[in-house]
């Protein structure tokens, strides 16, 4: 398999069978962001000959391996695979011709796929239009990753994540329209000390008028080979304590009024929880409760601490 670096894929797609669509970021700019810094290139978009090989290598996997080659070159049922996760940062920012054609492959050896998804920027959105957006539903993307991180625009702006939060409920509206579904990751800290419950706010503000399936609730880890350590350094930003984190969380909670998953199962989150809104609002808010009060700040920042990667 054409695997390049680390391979990321959310929690949820855990079944999903993985191929490289691309590998880096198109945007390579958000300042807390250490996810790619392993590859030697900012971006690079996988060869559709790549893809093709690695779709036929996977067709293997899911033959029963102890039947005999002639039995299996005689198969006749195509091999069963319900969705594919294409990895890499962004993979919606290529072109949707591009997209279209990775697709084409898909069917192609896996005709029983029945959807396609990825992570995505608010931004790869943008770039495509309303027919764009249709034609790629119809061929099976669907389930998106939008890493929106927050609705809070100054520490949007400060991190250079190139949208607004406006942005975000233009282009969840067009996804919306076009029949695409997606779940959000949302970055608690990323305003820094002293504005996690007005940024959570922000947030919840916005997802409100959104319709995700998950929101997905992550934590910031500054990394010492980030640009948000060397602001740090220059007594720019101040990071928020492990406490004002769970309390950011738990503010936003409190303030979605969609029906919606929320999430957090990374490895960024010391703790992980999930449940659904708004019937099981009270025990997250509970849980999110005891956290702070039982484990406490000293507890969680040694987890922060020892966490070498994400
Ligand atoms: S868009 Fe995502 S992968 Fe790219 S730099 Fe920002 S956080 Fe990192």
């Amino acid at each position: 398999m054409h695997y390049t670096g680390t391979i990321w894929r959310p929690p949820y797609e855990a079944g999903s069978l993985i191929i490289e669509a691309t590998a880096g970021c198109t945007h390579h700019r958000c300042k807390f962001c250490t996810l790619y810094e392993d590859l030697p290139f900012t971006f690079r978009p996988s060869p559709l000959e790549d893809i093709e090989a690695d779709l036929l290598e996977a067709q293997t996997w899911y033959h029963d391996p102890l039947r005999k080659t002639e039995e299996r070159l005689f198969e006749q049922e195509p091999a069963r695979v319900d969705r594919i996760f294409l990895a890499g940062a962004n993979p919606f920012g290529l072109k949707a011709k591009h997209l279209l054609s990775i697709a084409k492959l898909v069917h192609q050896y896996f005709p029983g796929c029945e959807s396609l998804g990825c992570f995505a920027r608010v931004t790869d959105v943008t770039t495509k239009s309303d027919e764009e957006l249709r034609v790629l539903s119809a061929a099976g993307f669907d389930g998106l990753t939008l890493g929106i991180e927050t609705g809070d625009d100054e520490a949007l702006a400060f991190m250079d994540k190139g949208y607004s939060a406006q942005d975000i409920v233009t282009q969840c509206r067009r996804l919306d329209d076009a029949g695409i579904r997606y779940g959000f990751f949302y970055l608690a800290g990323i305003s820094g000390k002293g504005r996690g419950r007005a940024a959570a706010q922000a947030t919840a503000a916005i997802c409100n008028q959104t319709n995700p399936w998950l929101i997905g609730a992550n934590m910031l880890t500054v990394y010492p080979t980030s640009a948000l350590y060397r602001e740090i350094r220059a007594g720019r930003w101040t990071e928020e304590t492990e406490v004002e984190k769970y309390e950011e969380i738990r503010e936003l909670v409190a303030g979605l009024s969609i029906p919606v998953t929320f999430a957090m199962l990374g490895a960024s989150n010391p703790v992980m929880l999930q449940g659904q809104l708004p019937d099981q609002r009270e025990q997250l808010i509970d849980a999110l409760n005891t956290i702070i009060t039982d484990i406490g700040e000293e507890r969680l920042r040694a987890y922060r601490t020892n966490l070498r990667h994400l």
